[in-house]
């Protein structure tokens, strides 16, 4: 229902709407070669601090990097098709 509306909306703005699962999004260490996925990269609800790789980013900055990521995926592969 509300995708639905979203999608009327984006439609009507000229622009593109990508639906992306959020599973892990929010849990997934988004450094260059890295990838690496686990709970206990959340610190605190706000900060993150990869334990695989030492890199530290903002976690709501972190979620939106990696749904942008998976959508330009999606989205290369649906043009590719
Ligand atoms: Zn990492």
């Amino acid at each position: 229902m509300f995708l639905g509306i979203l999608m009327h909306k984006a439609e009507s703005a000229g622009r593109e709407l990508i639906p992306v699962n959020p599973a892990s999004t929010s849990r997934t260490c988004p450094a260059p070669e890295c990838g690496h996925i686990s709970g206990e990269n959340r610190t605190t609800q706000a900060d993150f601090v990869y334990v695989r790789c030492g890199y530290t980013a903002n976690a709501d900055e972190v979620g939106a990097t990696n749904v942008k990521r998976a959508g330009l995926v999606l989205r290369k592969a649906a043009l590719a098709a």
